[in-house]
């Protein structure tokens, strides 16, 4: 899993999947133990989380019973590459996070642009529905390749991606 690169040599302590720049330990680690979310942020981050790590249990726990699909499945096939959240706020009860994640789809890339809306109850935040747009990737040719390489797209997964389509 590329976003779970060791940070320093520390191998015990991997940067949290949520791409936050913190430790997993010091981020979702904690929620997905058990520990309610802080925020609608909070809790989207760790669902992102959960995805990247194939975590269901969690996916499907912080769903809110009303709304949650049953069975619930992750996809294996599905990676999970980066999470951008653009907003996010707060009235009352309800939590609002609006996020792009990007991930791979078939040799290339795909976007999920999704606004969630979140509910409070018993001050434990739970995921109740969204409203998302799923789009290819194009990413150009020098633009940073999304697979988190860190090299240019047309020196790393551009040929893949050329050859799927
Ligand atoms: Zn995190
Ligand atoms: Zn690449």
């Amino acid at each position: 899993m590329a976003s779970l690169k060791p940070l320093f040599d520390r191998p015990a302590m991997p940067v949290c999947p949520c791409q936050s720049g913190l430790d997993y330990e010091q981020c979702c680690q904690p929620l997905h133990r058990g520990t309610p979310a802080p925020s609608p942020e909070a809790l989207m981050r760790s669902r992102y989380s959960a995805f990247v790590l194939n975590d269901a249990a969690y996916v499907k726990a912080s769903w809110h019973p009303a709304t949650r699909p049953a069975p619930l499945t992750l996809e294996d096939g599905d990676q999970w590459l980066g999470l951008t959240v653009l907003d996010s706020h707060q009235e009352g009860e309800d939590g609002w996070v609006h996020f792009r994640a990007t991930c791979r789809e078939g040799d290339g890339f795909a976007v999920l642009e999704e606004r969630s809306h979140f509910l409070r109850e018993d001050g434990r935040w739970f995921y109740l529905d969204g409203e998302h747009d799923v789009r290819p990737l194009k990413p150009g040719r020098n633009d940073p390749c999304p697979c988190g390489s860190g090299r240019k797209f047309k020196k790393c997964c551009a040929a893949a991606v050329i050859r799927g389509s």
